[in-house]
């Protein structure tokens, strides 16, 4: 186990991690010093001064820094920037803040990952947990920071979403249960291209756990089954799997989860789940496991899946206007969530689509377009690669540069019964500020037709 020094903390960074990094060292009575290379958002400014944390902003001062005995840093900061590639060669331990956090509490960790559904999955047994009337606290890569909710107060179970990025900055973090949902190729960029080296990373979860701790995970998934064959976890494996029946673990059967892991199964019909598509019953499958393992009621597990909400831009269902139902999954980014999204469609859709490009591989679309897509409306400042990839696909494509314009579109197109659905399957970043600006946006344009 790694022992720190906390006696001269630099946090690199101003977010929502760092700043929580910041406050909890302030809490816990060490030196610290916030460096951000950009402006701070003045709520955080505020609250570091409020607790008199000196920090910078548009500059990292290196003397400064270098005197660290630790660098607690920001998820958003590559490896490979020279700032962390010189504090790492004089030697100070660079830490996430999650790693940080996890270091000041005894407290049970339940820490949620994977490529795509961590903050369905994460919200989804959040709320399990609160109609259990567990104490407990959700953050993490959602919300508060965990380094914030700890300077807030104890509490006894830590739900926690987390990242790769956050998983790479670990070297303690042992969560009781953590749950492994998929690995799909993404952020290559910062793991030298390599895919082996993403799947290493969110693996990481489950490096410090022992025999008394859980790894949940997607036994249909290979690039995970294979890297637990790799890595040989000591965490008890608890897999959850779509296709196949599982003695130990989770599967489906006659369109039922079954949850088989001690002598009350837990059994739910799909279709009782609130939340619709493959995905989400993956999604289901993995929360209604961890909740088990909690000992938390199967009544209460069951009546908490059928209540779940959803999260705002995930398969949002918006509004229903003239027997047309409208949809936001403006958090599908790339093209595996957006595979999810058209797969799940019950009606003919017309479908938004377009944005920043990161690369897509549009070919493992073609069947869902086929079967559940009448129109195409593209959305984005460069279209031709959707254009090009699509036209043998449907009948009607209309180009579009602004969401009132694609909205007004999709609803001369859409008939009573179908749906108008906004899964762009890339980055929000040519015509909007961020996913959620564009979700927005979708649901103002949908609210003024
Ligand atoms: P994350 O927090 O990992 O980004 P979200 O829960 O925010 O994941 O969902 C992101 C997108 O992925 C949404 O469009 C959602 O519909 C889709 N999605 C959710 N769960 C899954 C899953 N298990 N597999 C694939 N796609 C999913």
């Amino acid at each position: 186990k790694f022992t720190y020094n906390f006696s001269n903390v630099v946090v690199l960074g101003g977010g929502i991690s760092g700043v929580g990094a910041a406050l909890l060292a302030s809490d816990r009575g060490y030196e610290v010093f916030l460096s951000n290379r950009d402006e701070l958002d003045s709520a955080f400014a505020k609250a570091l001064q409020t607790q008199n944390i000196p920090y910078e902003t548009g500059t990292h001062s290196i003397d400064r820094i270098l005197k660290a005995s630790l660098i607690v840093k920001s998820p958003g900061i590559p490896d490979t920037a020279p700032l962390i590639v010189q504090v790492t060669e004089a030697g100070i331990p660079v830490i996430s803040e999650i790693e940080f956090a996890a270091s000041h509490t005894a407290e049970t960790i339940v820490a949620v990952t994977g490529s795509n559904g961590k903050t369905t999955t994460t919200s989804l047994l959040g709320h399990v947990f609160q109609v259990a009337e567990l104490d407990y606290t959700m953050g993490g890569n959602i919300g508060k920071s965990f380094a914030q909710q700890l300077v807030e107060g104890p509490a006894e179970h830590r739900l926690l979403e987390v990242s790769s990025f956050q998983l790479d900055g670990i070297l303690n973090f042992k969560p009781h249960i953590a749950v492994l949902l998929n690995v799909t190729p993404d952020h290559l960029d910062r793991y030298d291209y390599k895919f082996e080296n993403y799947i290493d990373s969110k693996m990481r979860i489950a490096m410090n756990q022992d025999e008394n701790d859980f790894l949940v995970y997607n036994a249909d998934d290979e690039a995970i089954t294979s890297a637990i064959e790799k890595n040989k976890p000591k965490s008890t494996l608890v897999p959850f799997s779509m296709t196949r029946e599982l003695e130990y673990g989770a599967s489906l059967s006659n369109n039922t989860i079954k949850v088989a892991i001690d002598q009350t199964p837990f059994t739910m019909p799909i279709e009782q789940l609130s939340l619709k598509g493959q995905h989400n019953t993956a999604n289901a499958m993995a929360a209604a496991t961890t909740a088990k393992l909690l000992k938390i009621r199967k009544e209460t597990i069951r009546q908490s899946m059928q209540s779940f909400q959803g999260v705002e831009h995930r398969l949002e269902q918006v509004l229903k206007i003239n027997k047309v139902q409208y949809i936001n999954d403006s958090k599908a980014t790339n093209v595996n969530a957006t595979f999810y999204a058209l797969d799940s469609m019950e009606h003919p859709t017309v479908w938004i689509v377009g944005g920043v490009d990161k690369g897509n591989d549009y070919s493992q679309l073609f069947g869902l377009v086929n079967k559940h897509v009448k129109a195409i409306v593209c959305l984005g400042t460069d279209n031709s690669k959707i254009v090009n990839a699509f036209s043998g696909c449907v009948d009607q494509m209309v180009e579009t540069n602004s969401m009132e314009d694609a909205v007004r579109v999709a609803y001369k197109l859409a008939d009573a019964g179908d749906n108008v659905l906004l899964s762009p399957a890339c980055a929000s970043f040519d015509l909007f500020k961020n996913y959620e600006d564009r979700g927005r946006q979708f649901k103002d344009a949908v609210r003024g037709l």
